[in-house]
């Protein structure tokens, strides 16, 4: 089972295969987002904005840290309204999002955190998978990125019950 062994390659506790790397950010948007303000970053590939509008949700942009190329974790509290249902964040390049503050904002704020991790395949940090933070992730494994299937992609979650709606979604 080619699911089975990706998810043990990965170490990831549940795993989406998809069509591509935007339709897992669609998925989850569509089953947490509710149609409310995401705080994003401006820098990403154009999928990441377009699966915030698809899913009639508001994009918010919080611009992004000068040396990592990620969305600067202290500046996004601060664009934080009643509306806010979710924070969209891009690992760039491999390079991981300040992950232990963005989990902090969002335990703060009752959020909901996806990372656009297409560029991340084999990605660790601190000795963890990089699709384990977050509610949920999302890899491309399109013939652009560090490893493919000339189309394709994966959703990732820890959360059984997410993983759930996620699938039947
Ligand atoms: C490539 C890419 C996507 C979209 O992946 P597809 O598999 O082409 O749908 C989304 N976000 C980022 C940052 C990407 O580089």
């Amino acid at each position: 089972d080619l699911t089975l062994k990706l998810k043990q390659y990965l170490d990831v506790p549940h795993l989406i295969p998809t069509t591509n790397g935007t339709l897992p950010i669609q998925i989850a948007l569509n089953v947490f987002a509710n149609e409310g303000e995401v705080i994003t970053t401006p820098f990403s590939y154009v999928a990441t904005t377009a699966c915030i509008i698809w899913e009639k949700c508001t994009p918010v942009f919080v611009d992004i840290n000068p040396d990592y190329l990620t969305i600067d974790e202290t500046k996004i509290e601060a664009a934080i309204t009643s509306k806010t249902s979710a924070i969209l964040a891009t690992h760039v390049f491999g390079n991981p999002c300040n992950v232990e503050v963005i989990e902090n904002i969002a335990k703060k704020h009752n959020l909901k955190v996806i990372y656009d991790a297409a560029h991340c395949f084999g990605v660790t940090y601190k000795g963890k998978s990089i699709f384990k933070y977050g509610d949920v992730s999302s890899c491309s494994f399109h013939a652009t990125k560090l490893f493919h299937t000339g189309e394709g992609g994966a959703l990732f979650t820890k959360d059984p019950e997410l993983f759930h709606k996620c699938f039947y979604r």
